[in-house]
């Protein structure tokens, strides 16, 4: 089986994205870019999900010579103008503080009103091979933010998103009933076909 670079440090992704990809069947054999001392952390200086994602997987196609998959990835909250967008991340400050970003998300919609809290997940995968040719795929799902956090699972922002059609947010779901819906599952699903032809 070809091997491919995870280029994705953030521990809660990994499992998420080796999962959609074993479900999906896709014949690669995914080795973790933290397997590859010398590669250095990639700078997430885009605007928007895609060039961010395509940023990562060219930088750690080009450092390993093999083949990368990459994210990019957010909440985007309609009443925020698409915020906090590409710095979902590091909303509150300080990359990867995910109470933070969540309270201060939750604290900025304080005055908004139940019909106005729409918002989607959405992420975009990036598939770079060392010749510099690349392919990405978006995902989305929508929903809303609701009042107060619940639920354990999943990461960042999964306690207070409810997708449209639950009544649960998406930290209550199981991981094989996120990875069906979500917009990372939506996203490696729809790059799984190219992967297959590597
Ligand atoms: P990235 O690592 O630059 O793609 O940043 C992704 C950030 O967006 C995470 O740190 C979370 O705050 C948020 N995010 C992305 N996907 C999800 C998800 O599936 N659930 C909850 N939060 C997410």
């Amino acid at each position: 089986m070809p091997k491919v670079v995870l280029a994705t440090r953030n521990t809660h992704k990994v499992p998420e994205i080796s999962r959609i990809l074993a479900s999906a069947g896709v014949p690669v054999s995914l080795v973790a870019v933290s397997e590859f001392p010398g590669v250095d952390d990639v700078e997430e200086t885009g605007l928007t999900f895609a060039e961010n994602a395509l940023l990562k997987a060219h930088a750690v196609a080009g450092a390993t010579g093999l083949p990368a998959l990459a994210d990019d990835s957010g909440l985007s909250v309609v009443a925020l103008g698409g915020m906090p967008g590409v710095f979902s991340a590091r909303w509150a400050g300080v990359h990867g503080d995910d109470g933070a970003n969540l309270r201060l998300v939750l604290a900025q919609l304080s005055t908004v009103p139940d019909s106005h809290r729409h918002a989607a997940f959405i992420c975009v995968a990036a598939l770079a091979l060392p010749d510099g040719s690349a392919w990405t795929s978006e995902g989305r799902v929508d929903g809303v933010v609701v009042r107060e956090p619940r639920g354990s699972n999943g990461f960042g922002y999964d306690p207070i998103f409810v997708a449209d059609g639950s009544t649960r947010t998406t930290a209550e779901l199981e991981p094989a009933e996120k990875d069906a819906i979500s917009h990372r599952g939506k996203a490696f699903r729809g790059i799984a076909t190219r992967l297959a032809t590597l």
